[in-house]
């Protein structure tokens, strides 16, 4: 009885151990990854939301891209957006700007 016992707490031992040692592999596979994540982000932030002439831009309305220096463009303080014809800027003008 005693010796099944001792083997019992050999294996909680062991799956203890284990445990841990996988949670300090998770750790530093964990730290990696979040230097993964923040370059990404670094890289998104790089990656300016306004667009500059002669980008595409993704019209709001019917997501199509369109290039800004074709676009049918409405300035707002916010930036400005590209739209792929006047009737996509009239629906976004009338659905955003009127209820402001
Ligand atoms: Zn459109």
């Amino acid at each position: 009885m005693l010796r099944l016992f001792a083997i019992l707490f050999e294996f909680f031992l062991v799956v203890v151990v284990g445990r841990l040692l996988g949670r300090l592999v998770q750790g530093l596979a964990g730290g990696k990854r979040t230097r993964v994540d923040s370059q990404a982000a670094n890289s998104s932030a790089r990656s300016p939301r306004r667009t500059v002439e002669g980008q595409m831009a993704r019209d709001p309305i019917c997501g199509t891209f369109v290039s800004t220096k074709l676009s049918h463009r409405l300035e707002l303080p916010a930036g400005t957006l590209h739209f792929c014809s006047r009737g996509c800027r009239d629906r976004y003008e009338k659905a955003n700007v009127a209820a402001i």
